[in-house]
């Protein structure tokens, strides 16, 4: 058990060449099995005219071709139950998670039990980094049904906090456990962090006196890494917030805040990242915004290489004062919710971002997406904040002008409603709507 501010201080504060030396003999020995055991692989490398040992440095990866949402799905089943992807026969596969996507169609994600326990450590690492130590007392208030960040709480149990398996509990109960075990960490969602600090205030329980919460983990939104929703939620519990960031197709968490809360940082001993323009798939600066491309390093029963995830971010890869070393990620939102209007990207991180800025409006909002006259236009709704004291048509004008600021573009309509109309959110946040009948299937 470590005893300092890391979990693995070696790994964690390993120099970038150190960690360049470790990703490159890592990802020769990934792609060397890939392709002597995924069909997959073996096909479209050779397909493409690509070996393993033809990587020599860490961007000889562009070489090789990008899998994604529809390569998985088209894989599945394909030749065995786990497909032609998986690269191990289904009896060293311990552990499945499945994800719906935004097709329907369930990908899933299997692990071997290596792939399992290095998973669970990266989750050690993780809330070892946001502060959890054994003395902790810990409500994983996540779904435990299919999805992969069920099993994150065993990494919390790993590292010896005492774990509550709360999963999506009915919040009077939730607030019951709180109450009356007085955890001191908790993960959920953002807006259920807000929805439940509320429920509380409104069935009499202050989370900042009556309560013991001094960590909340966050992640499946953007409201984490967004200053002013971490703020709002902070505030209303008097504990610290934390984003963690995962994808089903990896690992429940690979990236989380550190104590600076100025990026994520991403398990860079397991991921390779890249960045990729979102149109031409071209690898673009480390820094700059595109789409953000994984390949793992020592995931074994199914490898994803160049894996390209449909989240739109940046990657930094410069040390963190943390004195971490392990580069941090910045993501702004999925591919598939970013919208152009007038030429210009408008990704719903942004307008979230503006709304909670505002002191007039009350945080909570919708967003509509449509075509007219073949224009593609947005409407916003928000809530003029009980104590604004400004008529709805000032309050309307001011996030008018704030999201022209921001994003490059006015919505088309602001409506305001009056405090506490939008209905709040229990887990997962649904605040988009697209109406626009446009394929976006790949
Ligand atoms: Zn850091």
């Amino acid at each position: 058990m470590p005893k300092g501010k890391y979990w693995n201080e070696e790994l964690e504060t390993l120099p970038r060449e150190g960690l360049t030396v470790l990703q490159l003999e890592s990802l020769k020995k990934e792609l060397a099995y890939a392709y002597a055991n995924s069909p997959y692989y073996k096909r479209a490398w050779d397909a493409a005219g690509v070996r393993p040992d033809d990587v020599k440095t860490l961007a000889d990866i562009t070489k090789f071709p990008f899998i994604d949402k529809k390569t998985q799905r088209d894989a599945q089943g394909v030749g065995s139950f786990l497909g032609e992807l998986a690269a191990v026969p289904e009896e060293q596969v311990v552990f499945v998670s499945t994800s719906s996507g935004s097709t329907g169609v369930p990908t899933m994600s299997p692990f071997t039990k290596q792939d399992f326990d290095e998973f669970q450590d990266v989750e050690s690492r993780i809330f070892w980094q946001a502060g959890m130590r054994p003395a902790d007392r810990y409500v994983h208030a996540l779904n435990f049904s299919l999805y992969v960040g069920g099993p994150d709480v065993i990494g919390a149990q790993n590292l010896g906090a005492l774990c509550i398996w709360g999963g999506t509990l009915p919040s009077e109960r939730l607030i019951f456990i709180l109450k009356t075990y007085q955890p001191t960490c908790i993960w959920t969602s953002p807006s259920y962090a807000w929805y439940l600090g509320e429920t509380c205030v409104k069935s009499g329980v202050d989370p900042k006196k009556d309560l013991s919460i001094r960590k909340i983990f966050v992640a499946g939104e953007m409201g984490g890494s967004i200053g002013a929703t971490r703020k709002a939620i902070e505030d209303l519990w008097r504990a610290e917030l934390y984003d963690f960031y995962g994808l089903s197709d990896i690992f429940g968490a690979c990236a989380a805040q550190c104590e600076f809360h100025d990026g994520l940082h991403i398990a860079e001993d397991h991921i390779l990242v890249e960045t990729v323009d979102l149109q031409t798939g071209a690898v673009i600066p480390n820094g700059e915004r595109g789409e953000l491309v994984y390949t793992t390093l020592r995931k074994k029963a199914r490898p994803m290489i160049r894996f390209r995830t449909g989240d739109i971010g940046r990657f930094v890869p410069e040390p963190c004062p943390c004195g971490r070393t392990h580069g941090r990620i910045y993501v702004d939102g999925r591919k598939d919710d970013m919208f152009i209007v007038s030429g210009v990207n408008v990704y719903p991180s942004d307008i979230e971002y503006v709304i909670r800025e505002l002191a007039e409006v009350t945080g909570e909002y919708t967003v509509r997406i449509y075509e007219q006259d073949f224009t593609c236009k947005y409407d916003v709704t928000a809530e003029n904040a009980a104590n604004s004291g400004k008529p709805d048509a000032e309050v309307a004008a001011r996030v008018s002008d704030a999201l022209k600021a921001r994003t490059g573009v006015k919505p088309a309509k602001v409506n305001i409603l009056p405090d506490g109309t939008i209905e709040r959110s229990t887990h997962k946040a649904k605040r988009i709507t697209d109406e626009r009948k446009l394929d976006f299937s790949i």
